[in-house]
């Protein structure tokens, strides 16, 4: 397969010793208490900082974490991170409570080579979200060169991502370069491509069904986002998730190599679970997960695949009742994808029923980046990436 981007990675940049360089990190992992509870992201942000204390660069870390609102709140503070990359790298990472201001800027102007400061929460600024130049610029006075590892944002035009662009030379990250190298394969992938669509969050996802109708050989479609299509056909879904706007979608929606499950496990009125054909859904039923007919109608195409693009649980895996669809199709997808296909598996939660089957290793490419990697794969607009790779 031939792939044709200019990545202006990191691993291009010239006498890098000595260099300031503000690093736009995705470290936005769950916290308690001031406890890292899962370091995934963290440790896939890893090499790059490793590379750049192999070239003696200076660094200044800045990243996300949670939703502040552009206000400060101490609920979200990175503070913990800078604990945890001290303990991980053996030095001192300075943890600078502020984002801009006197005492980053003095951090950032004091430092020695191999040294590493980290600054508070990006989104305690409100400029970040609202890609302020000036507050862009300010962040640029930090460093000589920018670089880019935070793929799962690079679907907003955030300061750090966008805006901040203009004023320092910019690079991609290790893991951002990987994470767009992987999916590109999967864009150009081989046939036949399925592509695996589930889950709730529905609008995210009619974008990647529209990007891909044209590219894949089946798209097999689950979880509450099938929903949609059996009420746009006129069939009773009974209690079960549906959304007027993905309704609409839905009715106009004449991809031909779209397929929907045939047979479902519902709870019924007392809330039991029970195995029914989708034309036999009654009233007070509510579709939680796809049948065994399903599985094994969407086992034959797997099996076949030459590459597999997988997003959205099948059904509400979280209760062990509705959990066996999803996690029958996490295996299928899992053991085609040691060297027959190419596997590529994103979203939050599809992620966490992946890792249930402990299969997750098999999988060519697991991404960090649920939304980035939808908008990435839909070919919509990233404006994290524009300038790094073209
Ligand atoms: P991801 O984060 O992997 O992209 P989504 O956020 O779109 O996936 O959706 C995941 C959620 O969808 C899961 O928490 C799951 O319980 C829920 N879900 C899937 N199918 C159904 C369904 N039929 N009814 C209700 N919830 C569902
Ligand atoms: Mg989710």
């Amino acid at each position: 397969m031939y792939i044709f981007m200019r990545i202006n990675s990191i691993k291009k940049a010239k006498d890098l010793a000595g260099k300031r360089v503000l690093l736009r990190a995705d470290f936005n992992v769950p916290i308690e208490n001031g406890r890292i509870k899962d370091e995934y992201k963290l440790v896939q942000g890893l090499p790059t900082i490793r590379f750049l204390l192999r070239h003696n660069c200076r660094i200044v870390i800045i990243t996300h974490l949670g939703k502040p609102d552009g206000k400060k709140n101490k609920d979200f503070t990175v503070k913990p991170i800078a604990a945890r990359l001290s303990r991980i790298f053996h030095k001192d990472v300075r943890f600078i409570d502020e984002v801009i201001g006197l005492k980053a800027g003095t951090a950032a102007g004091n430092m020695e080579n191999g040294e590493i400061v980290m600054l508070e929460n990006l989104r305690f600024e409100p400029g970040e979200e609202e890609n302020k130049r000036k507050f862009a610029k300010e962040l640029a006075k930090y460093a000589d060169i920018y670089i880019n590892d935070a793929f799962g944002v690079s679907h907003r035009e955030h300061a750090s991502l966008a805006a901040i662009k203009n004023y320092l030379p910019s690079y991609a990250g290790l893991l951002l370069e990987k994470e767009v190298l992987n999916l590109e394969k999967a864009r150009h992938a081989a046939n036949p491509l399925i592509l695996i669509i589930g889950g709730a969050k529905i609008k995210t996802k009619i974008r990647l069904i529209n990007g891909f109708k044209n590219k894949a050989y089946r798209i097999l479609l689950g979880g509450a986002l099938a929903n949609n299509f059996f009420a746009s056909r006129g069939l009773e879904t009974g209690k079960s998730l549906v959304d007027a706007a993905s309704l609409e979608f839905a009715r106009g929606c004449k991809v031909k190599n779209l397929l929907l499950p045939i047979d479902a496990v519902v709870a019924d009125a007392d809330g039991s679970p029970k195995i029914r054909s989708i034309n036999r859904i009654e009233a007070g039923d509510t579709i939680l997960d796809i049948g065994p007919r399903t599985i094994r109608l969407y086992a034959g195409f797997i099996k076949r695949a030459a590459t597999i693009f997988w997003n959205g649980p099948m059904g509400r895996f979280e209760d062990p009742h509705y959990k066996h669809g999803t996690l029958a199709i996490a295996r299928l997808v899992a053991s085609r994808s040691t060297g027959k296909a190419f596997g590529v598996v994103g979203g939050g939660e599809t992620v966490e029923a992946l890792k249930m089957t402990r299969m997750i290793d098999d999988v060519d490419f697991v991404s960090t980046g649920g939304g980035a990697t939808l908008a990435y794969l839909g070919g919509e607009k990233m404006p994290g990436l524009k300038g790094i790779i073209n």
